[in-house]
């Protein structure tokens, strides 16, 4: 049987992060959004000190095994804590997801590698200071959706990983987009072994933060997402043992690529579908006691419908979202068609409706003393995370 009603524990954890979200992430990423200067945002405590907040929570770990200090939580719990969180502090969120994806990956494909367990997941695990934030790097200047490409044999990184005597040698530059790039500890890089089988050719790399070699550019100054560092990582003569290629060049690419965008996906429509709760959350109290015309905006219809479709949306991308979530549960890592098309239907819905809430508040909804043009900011960022909706829906539409 379908049962909606979330078990105690759910109810619990989503409590904590609520109490977190509003008392911790959403005065801090206020303030830190208002910073004209990117990077002045992760060089001061502030950022930092909510982020160690959310490590000592467990907010950063929630999904990684029991047996390496992970809290071990299914994939429907932690898509309700990951909206809650969006819903008071969409940047922190959006930090947190791939914050985890270094041991995230080493706990999936290597977990019998001791030395890679050691130094990057239960260090990790037991952090309490934020410091072990991870990224992941595949994009690149030349390589956007090409990331998908597994057909064209032209296509491939430009990051290129030699093999040397001990292990390989990467050189090459990912792209400005790379989240937490400026900030991690660890990377999980996509690098080209073998040119001629184009994107396919590429392996899958962990690489220590402190790596000779190894740099990072400035952030991004973008629209939204402030709060999320998005940088440049190069990579000039850096050294890695063998057995940090975690994943190999060949026909598993297109498997391991797929798998990571069907868990990734979702995690982004639940950012999408937070944004979309604090935006409808905050107009519909203000339509309640703004009046124009002699009574309440709320009792025009044409700002009723506004908020009632905003309402639909909610609910229904949650529901879609829940549904790729229990898939993920039954069968790891999920379904790539139902994530696909949950994450492009719920950040469709929160670049239209965040817009639309900005409406209901009128002047004061595009003025930056009101959190709702925040929330039509940042929503943009989420049609283009993990892959633009367009080439998801193309990818989904040929699975249909
Ligand atoms: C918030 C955010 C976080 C990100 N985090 C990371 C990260 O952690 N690591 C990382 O490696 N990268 C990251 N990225 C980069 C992201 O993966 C790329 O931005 C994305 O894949 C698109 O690539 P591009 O920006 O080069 O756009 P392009 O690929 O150049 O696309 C430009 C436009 O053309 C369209 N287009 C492209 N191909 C087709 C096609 N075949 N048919 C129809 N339309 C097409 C696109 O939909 C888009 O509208 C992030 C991006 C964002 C916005």
């Amino acid at each position: 049987m379908i049962d909606f009603e979330p078990s105690k524990t759910q109810k619990q954890i989503v409590a904590a992060a609520r109490d977190f979200g509003k008392n911790i992430l959403l005065p801090a990423e206020t303030e830190l959004d208002k910073i004209p200067d990117p990077q002045a945002v992760f060089t001061g405590n502030r950022f930092w000190d909510v982020i160690a907040e959310a490590f000592e929570l467990g907010f950063s770990k929630m999904a990684l095994p029991e047996k390496f200090g992970g809290m071990g939580l299914d994939p429907q719990t932690t898509g309700m804590v990951w909206e809650e969180l969006a819903r008071w502090g969409p940047g922190f969120a959006a930090t947190l997801i791939p914050g985890a994806v270094v041991p995230q990956l080493i706990s999936f494909l290597a977990p019998d590698n001791r030395e890679l367990v050691d130094k990057f997941v239960i260090p990790y695990c037991e952090d309490n200071s934020g410091r072990y934030l991870t990224a992941w790097c595949s994009s690149e200047p030349e390589v956007g959706s090409d990331g998908s490409n597994y057909n064209d044999l032209n296509v491939r990184h430009h990051t290129i990983a030699e093999q040397s005597t001990d292990g390989y040698m990467l050189n090459g530059t990912k792209s400005d987009f790379v989240s937490n790039g400026g900030i991690a500890s660890a990377y999980i890089v996509f690098a080209c072994i073998n040119p001629s089988l184009g994107i396919k050719g590429s392996g899958a790399f962990v690489v220590p933060g402190d790596a000779p070699g190894l740099k990072t550019g400035r952030p991004l100054d973008k629209i939204g997402l402030r709060v999320l560092n998005q940088s440049p990582v190069f990579f000039d003569r850096v050294e890695v043992p063998s057995d940090y290629l975690i994943f190999p060049c060949g026909d598993g690419y297109p498997m391991l690529h797929n798998a990571i965008i069907t868990v990734g996906n979702l995690a982004v429509g639940y950012l999408a579908v937070g944004l979309m709760r604090a935006a409808y959350e905050c107009a519909l109290e203000h339509s309640k006691k703004r009046v124009q015309w002699g009574k309440p905006i709320f009792q025009h219809a044409l700002i009723a419908q506004k908020l009632f479709e905003c309402f639909q949306a909610i609910e229904t991308a949650r529901a879609f979202l829940w549904k790729g979530s229990w898939l993920s549960g039954k069968c790891f890592p999920g379904d790539l068609k139902t994530s696909l098309a949950a994450k492009v239907y719920a950040t469709d819905q929160a670049v239209r409706h965040t817009a639309e809430m900005v409406q209901v508040l009128g002047g004061y909804g595009i003025s930056r003393e009101y959190p709702v043009e925040k929330y039509s900011r940042d929503a943009k960022l989420l049609k283009i995370m993990d892959g633009t909706n367009e080439t998801l829906l193309i990818k989904a539409a040929a699975l249909l």
